[in-house]
């Protein structure tokens, strides 16, 4: 699975505060986090970090823009 900077993912482990769905902020060896209900940010390992996603819910909008351009040559 392949995560993005702006994904919301679900985490199989709620937040102490109730929500268990977090934004990442960035992507790496490790990863940061941060839940979207209070706002708390978490930093943890890559495969840390996989074990504990259950789901991605939304992915960002940024992908494929950069990449289409290059096939205009033709
Ligand atoms: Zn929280």
């Amino acid at each position: 699975m392949q995560f993005f900077v702006g994904d919301i993912v679900q985490m199989k482990k709620a937040h102490p505060c109730g929500c268990n769905q977090w934004e990442i902020l960035r992507t790496g060896m490790d990863f940061r986090i941060k839940c979207t209900k209070c706002g708390h940010m978490v930093m943890l390992p890559r495969v840390k970090f996989e074990k504990s996603v259950k789901k991605v819910l939304s992915h960002a909008q940024q992908s494929a823009e950069s990449t289409s351009t290059e096939t205009d040559s033709l």
